[in-house]
This record gives C-alpha cells, structure tokens and sequence, in this order.
C-alpha cells in the first residue's frame, strides 16, 4: 500500500462507527478525497481526539485497493482559533467549506482553488470584513474552476447591458433588456455590482480597498446566491446561518 503525506483541510466528517470518521479532505495536489479515520474518537488515538472541520492537517495516507484510503497519522498543520471564537466568521468559514466540498469532485486537483479557499479561511480567521471575504472567494470559485458567468455584455445577444440588467445564471449571465425576458427567474442587479463581480474573480484588487456596502452588497448576495442554486439545484446548507447572522 503507498503511503503518501499530504497536508489537507478537513471539508466534512462523517461517523463511521463508535471510534472511527471518514474524513471528506481537500488537498492541494490531490483535490478532494476521503478517508478513513480509525480511530479517530479515540483520546488515546492517532488523532488525539478526533479531526476538526475546518482545520488543515498533516496526514499520512494509505491507498487502498478497494474502498477508502486509511488516515493513519495527524499533526495539526493550521487550527484558524480565530473562527473559535467569533460565531459570525465561523458561519462563513462552514460556508467557504460547503461550497467548497459542492463545487469540487474527488481526485480532480485545483491548486489555485484550494489556495483561494486556505487564504479565505485564513482572512475571517483574522476578522476580515465577511462579505468582502466571501465575494471574492466566490468569483475566484467561478473564475477558477470555470463557471465564470458572462456579465460585460449580454449573454442572449453580445448587446450593450443598461443599468440594471438582469442576471440570469441559466443562459449565462447577464441580459440585456430585450432578452430579459427570456428567463422569468432572472434577477435585476446593478451594472455595478456586476463590474465588481468580474474584478473580485480576477483577483487582482486588494480586499481593503473594496466598499461592498449597500446596493452593490445586497446585488452581489443576491446574484451569487441565484448561480449557486442554478449551479448546484439546491441551497446550501450554512447559507441559511450566514443570512441570518
Ligand atoms: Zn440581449
């Protein structure tokens, strides 16, 4: 059995029996895989206690020629004790993590996407301003693992946008005014929030020059949670507790 160390972030853990979790992990060369902790609620165990959600591990994997690859050493790498103890970041650290574990299949590496994902935990881990974080881990998502939406003309006509065009994740983008109507689900945003869209997912402005508050802020929730639902056919689960915090 080849052993390999990698260094992973812990996306979701599951029971898999009294003492032992399968870990759904994110890894850098590797992309998401899972693996089978044995163990892992044992104090005494190789894992002293058990494996964080949300935190990076140094971990020894065993492939295995059928079922799951087998954890057999931990060290924590990076904890974000940050998150700990500030509940609204924690919210949007499981968020990162959700989307994270949704948009991503096992053993299919995107090592600019597991870096936009380490440095977003790493940001609310310093309280960073949360929407800020959020939006631009989400475009760099769209942009990185190719899902960008069209938003600098009309994704029905290639035609100019107006002010307000309305953003239609299902045909592709943005609409013009006439092909709005094409998809009664659409959204009207800002033309600007929109701009600010496409800037945050070539990720080349610095975080603490951005101003997200108001219209453009509510139009960016707005949109990114319309592509999401279009994307993945359901909401995700910590979006309700991000809302509401
Ligand atoms: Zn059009």
């Amino acid at each position: 059995m080849p052993a390999s160390d990698v260094i992973a972030l812990v996306l979701a853990l599951y029971d898999f029996s009294n003492t032992s979790q399968i870990a759904v992990l994110f890894t850098r060369e590797m992309g998401k895989v899972r693996g089978l902790a044995k163990g892992a609620k044992r104090a005494d165990g190789a894992f002293q206690g058990g494996l964080d959600v949300g935190s990076v591990y140094r971990l020894r994997m065993l492939a295995k020629n059928e079922g799951l690859d087998l954890l057999t050493k931990s060290e924590m790498s990076e904890a974000f004790p940050g998150l700990r103890t500030d509940l609204p970041a924690l919210y949007a650290a499981f968020y990162v993590l959700e989307l994270a574990d949704a948009l991503t299949v096992e053993h299919d590496p995107h090592p600019e996407f597991w870096d936009a994902t380490i440095s977003a935990l790493r940001l609310l881990d310093h309280s960073a301003p949360r929407d800020i974080v959020l939006f631009a881990f989400e475009a760099a998502a769209m942009r990185l693992l190719g899902f960008m939406p069209r938003v600098d003309d009309c994704a029905g006509c290639s035609g100019k946008l107006p002010a307000r065009p309305a953003f239609s994740p299902r045909i592709g983008g943005a609409l013009c005014t006439a092909c709005a109507p094409r998809d009664p689900g659409a959204r009207l945003v800002s033309a600007g929030s929109l701009k600010m869209l496409a800037r945050l997912a070539e990720g080349t402005i610095p975080l603490e020059s951005l101003n997200v508050d108001g219209r453009i802020g509510s139009d960016l929730r707005a949109a990114f949670d319309l592509f999401w639902l279009n994307l993945l056919g359901r909401e995700l689960r910590s979006a309700s507790f991000l809302h509401k915090s």
